[in-house]
């Protein structure tokens, strides 16, 4: 029998690949990224119970580790899929592996390493070596290198240092082609570029930041290791802004809902409140759209006098001098115009798929959306926007049906 193959290995793509193999089923999973977990590992923490986003992932990659039926790839991508439900060929390309899976983690390379990147895990505001370990939960717990930044043999430091022989740089590029049964596609997605949405000068003030930047921002192990810290100056802003629905359920930019937004700004009004008791956050906002148990989210702001939720799409974002955001907005409640000035502004910017790269799997609002017919099923956050909770369920649901496919 041959395997399912499970592109994309965020919390849909792991889960799926979990249950395939759970059943006894040989599956394999890759990954474009050095590490699995997807954005939700990027997270300060999740709701509803606002656990640190290794909770979950953790036990799923303990599953993995623990079951031969499943072989996993990171670093690599699909270049190409061929033939039909029950047969497909699919070419896949992974970059060069310099570092051997007997490194031990121990950092003496980094030590080493002369040459600095852009931290993609902090989304640039950081820097890591050109040789790094993704993050600290990182699964594989592997250290990586940056092909853009690593002198390779003119620098040989890292290889010189490494006791255990783990570095090679002159690994190549490998080329594989698979024989699968059925295909899962769940590349998952990307945060809507805020910097199309003019009349929200994202580019021009350092102190915009998005609602993904921001879980990095606050995060332990982020951008100000456990203190919000403006970029500009970096103070610990007192007055805060959430900008709900930028770019979103518009007609010029996503004309869609992405479902999760409204329940992330809560948490994370509430994750301010936490660390900054006297801090003041404005939540201007269209419709507050939370469902479930994020229900609790919306009664917790509603009873905190520092958070006030403002009925009303924000039309523009000036920057004074001193750095700070004047936002104009209408209260549409009170039929008022109010210009409210603010330290930081949090851009909730919506969700956008993935794009797998193949014209086989595109549909319209660039979610995928494949006919079960042709034996490939899509899982997760690449089929619509959906909170963790939801893509869990999805991605169990797509695991039933791919297997039935032989
Ligand atoms: C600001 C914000 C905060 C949020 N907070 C929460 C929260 O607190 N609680 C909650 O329940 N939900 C939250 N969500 C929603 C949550 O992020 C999603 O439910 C979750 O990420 C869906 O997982 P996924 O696996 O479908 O997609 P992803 O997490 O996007 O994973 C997709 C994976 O596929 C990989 N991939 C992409 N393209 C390819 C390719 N071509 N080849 C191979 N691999 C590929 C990616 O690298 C990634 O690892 C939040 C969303 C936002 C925007």
């Amino acid at each position: 029998m041959k395997p399912v193959l499970v592109i994309g290995g965020g919390i849909s793509g792991v889960t799926t690949a979990v249950e395939i193999a759970e059943v006894g089923k040989e599956v394999i999973l890759i990954e474009k990224e050095p590490y699995f977990g997807g954005n939700v590992v990027k997270f300060n923490n999740y709701f509803p119970k606002l656990c640190p986003p290794t909770c979950g992932l953790e036990i799923n990659f303990r599953r993995i580790k623990q079951n031969s039926k499943i072989k996993y790839f990171t670093s690599t991508e699909v270049q190409e899929i061929s033939g039909e439900k029950g047969d497909f060929k699919v070419k896949i390309k992974t970059a060069p592996q310099y570092v051997k899976n007997n490194c031990t983690s121990c950092g003496k390379c980094i030590e080493v390493c002369p040459e600095e990147r852009p931290s993609d895990f902090n989304y640039g505001f950081t820097k890591t070596k050109a040789i790094y370990l993704p993050h600290e939960m990182a699964f594989p717990y592997k250290f990586n290198i940056d092909d853009e930044y690593c002198k390779k043999e003119l620098c040989n430091k890292c290889v010189e240092v490494c006791e255990y022989n783990a570095i090679d740089l002159s690994a190549k590029k490998e080329f594989a082609e698979l024989e699968v049964s059925s295909i899962v596609v769940s590349t998952g997605w990307k945060n809507y570029d805020a910097s199309k949405i003019e009349n929200l000068n994202y580019l021009t003030s350092k102190n915009i930041i998005t609602n993904v930047e921001f879980e990095r921002f606050i995060a332990s192990n982020g951008v100000g290791e456990n203190k919000l810290l403006r970029l500009s100056d970096n103070s610990e802003p007192k007055k805060i802004a959430f900008v709900q629905c930028a770019g979103s359920r518009d007609e010029n930019h996503l004309p869609y809902c992405s479902a999760v937004c409204c329940s992330a700004s809560l948490k994370h009004a509430l994750t301010i409140q936490e660390l900054y008791p006297e801090s003041e956050i404005k939540i201007f906002y269209i419709d507050m759209r939370v469902v479930g148990r994020n229900e609790d989210f919306l009664v917790k702001v509603q009873n905190n006098k520092n958070i006030e939720l403002v009925k009303g799409k924000v039309g523009k974002i000036n920057e004074t001098e001193n750095n700070n955001l004047i936002l104009e907005a209408e209260d549409i409640l009170s039929g008022r115009k109010i210009i409210y000035e603010a330290e930081m502004v949090v851009l909730a910017t919506g969700i956008v798929p993935s794009d797998l790269g193949l014209d086989l799997l595109k549909e319209s609002n660039g979610f995928h959306n494949i006919d079960q017919k042709y034996g490939i099923y899509v899982a997760g956050c690449g089929k619509k926007p959906m909170d963790v909770s939801a893509s869990v369920k999805d991605a169990t649901a797509v695991a039933l049906k791919a297997i039935q496919i032989n």
